[in-house]
């Protein structure tokens, strides 16, 4: 599929006549940050310590969820039960101290150029992060200079319902004072992904992990780029074919 044809499709979805790309709503975990790996290192190592083993895999289908949301449906597997709130906070903690102890993580390639070319069309950057962890919120400004202003965060605090329901991404559009038409959704988790669909801003997963590029497509992305400097390089086609497809049908 072209990016002119993932637009009209979308459109004609949606029944939209045009998408005005005003705000882009972009995930930080494995989308601004190579950070997916070590997340899941980190929960594959907590989870074989009381005893599941489970492949590095299962960590990014998961990507996205509450942690409280993930251990319950772990749990449910392993045991046929929920973990009690005790055993939620304890095992998170675990799993937080994990991830700490990892080598610090980097930016993922692609990404600073991508920011830039949004800035420099006008197009809002709102963060959209299911984590709390202030460790890489803050790290944001020394890594990406400018790119995000701290009134257009949202994280998983700042909403009741996690990815994948769409509150995240509506919270976000809502911050920036744009509608769906208005928005695009930067994503690599198919949790994050379907969140987005759902949401009805124009979704783009980028494959950033060990997953197949069809678990982007089925859990509703518009369009699919294999990395994040693929897609930092096609976001100037992708922009004019928004400018210049409509949408005639209705
Ligand atoms: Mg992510």
């Amino acid at each position: 599929m072209t990016m002119k044809q993932a637009v009209l499709r979308y459109l004609r979805q949606n029944s939209y006549i045009q998408m005005i790309p005003r705000a882009a709503l972009i995930d930080m975990d494995g989308t601004l940050y190579d950070s997916m790996p070590s997340h899941a290192r980190a929960w594959q190592t907590m989870m074989a310590e009381i005893g599941v083993d489970l492949p590095y895999e299962e960590f990014f289908r998961h990507e996205g969820r509450t942690g409280k949301a993930t251990i319950n449906i772990l749990f449910n597997r392993a045991f046929g039960h929920d973990a009690s709130d005790e055993q939620v906070k304890r095992l998170y903690t675990r799993k937080t101290e994990l991830f700490a102890a990892m080598p610090a993580v980097s930016p993922m390639p692609g990404a600073a150029q991508m920011l830039d070319f949004l800035k420099s069309v006008g197009t809002k950057r709102v963060l959209v992060t299911g984590s709390g962890q202030r460790s890489l919120i803050d790290r944001l400004n020394a890594d990406y200079p400018g790119a995000f202003s701290s009134d257009l965060i949202i994280t998983g605090p700042d909403v009741t319902h996690g990815k994948p329901d769409p509150e995240p991404y509506l919270a976000a559009m809502s911050l920036a004072g744009v509608h769906p038409w208005e928005s695009i959704v930067i994503e690599n988790a198919p949790l994050g992904v379907e969140a987005g669909h759902r949401s009805k801003a124009f979704t783009i997963g980028v494959n950033t992990g060990p997953i197949s590029p069809d678990e982007l497509w089925d859990a509703g992305a518009d369009i699919v780029f294999d990395s994040m400097q693929e897609f930092a390089d096609a976001l100037p086609l992708l922009i004019y074919e928004f400018l210049t497809t409509l949408n005639n049908a209705n």
